[in-house]
């Protein structure tokens, strides 16, 4: 598969309706029985966080709690619509409880740019949230139970393929490997060496992160520090077609929730 060579100095790939995405997320969450809560709105929009919960015929076996969150660039347009397809799918564990939120950050998708309406990166300001988004985004955080697992969604412009990091602290079994397997079936995987600045095998990077030791925190280190002790962050390569992407993600997300289940 081709690069499409568009991606010069940014992204420059297909935009989305943020606006009807976010609709039919909503339609499909509500015809497949989740809650939705809204935790921010402005006079535009509403931040929503989808929950699901096991089937009550199996609600006695412990369930695993996921947390998936996508978005929070607005010029990644894979995730949110990765999060629809998966919600229109609805082939979860059947012991899965979800915690789904399927766009931190709407108004960057309205302008086709990474950061918020105000210009702000919101993956950066999760450790002394200065943004309204983040801050009601933590503020909901707190409100819930530990997770299992966490699961990021972004793309990349730069890349050459799908990569992925992994978080994982405790040494518990690695999701990561089944994750590329999956994924090398619906899109290239970046096979670089290093990665973002960060060494890199067969598109697994382990960064061996001292949040403590950085100010601009991503979503991603304030779940590990507060919520979760494994997760992922999934990049898409958007140099690429769209469709491939969303397959990618969508592909990465089924791996890592069939290992968990
Ligand atoms: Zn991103």
């Amino acid at each position: 598969m081709e690069r499409l060579g568009i991606n010069h100095g940014g992204y420059h790939g297909d935009a989305i309706d943020i606006r009807a995405v976010l609709r039919d997320v909503q339609a499909a969450a509500h015809a497949h029985g989740w809650t939705s809560d809204i935790f921010h709105e402005s006079a535009e929009f509403k931040w929503l966080a989808l929950h699901r919960l096991p089937p009550s015929s199996i609600i006695h076996h412990p369930s695993t709690r996921i947390y998936l969150s996508t978005g929070i660039h607005g010029d990644e347009p894979a995730g949110p619509l990765a999060a629809l397809r998966l919600l229109q799918e609805n082939r979860w564990p059947e012991n899965a409880e979800i915690f789904l939120l399927p766009c931190l950050n709407p108004t960057g998708f309205t302008l086709n740019r990474r950061g918020n309406a105000g210009g702000m990166d919101l993956n950066r300001d999760y450790r002394n949230p200065q943004t309204a988004e983040v801050r009601a985004h933590v503020a909901w955080l707190e409100r819930q139970p530990e997770f299992d697992l966490y699961l990021c969604l972004h793309e990349d412009w730069e890349s050459h393929g799908f990569y992925l990091y992994e978080q994982n602290p405790d040494s518990k079994p690695s999701l990561a490997e089944k994750m590329i397997e999956a994924v090398q079936k619906v899109c290239p995987i970046d096979l670089s060496e290093n990665i973002e600045g960060r060494a890199a095998k067969g598109g697994i990077v382990r960064p061996n992160i001292l949040p403590h030791e950085r100010p601009d925190w991503p979503e991603a280190f304030y779940l590990i520090v507060n919520k979760s002790r494994q997760g992922c962050t999934l990049e898409a390569p958007s140099d690429f077609p769209l469709a491939t992407r969303v397959n990618a993600l969508v592909a990465g997300v089924n791996a890592a929730l069939a290992e968990m289940s």
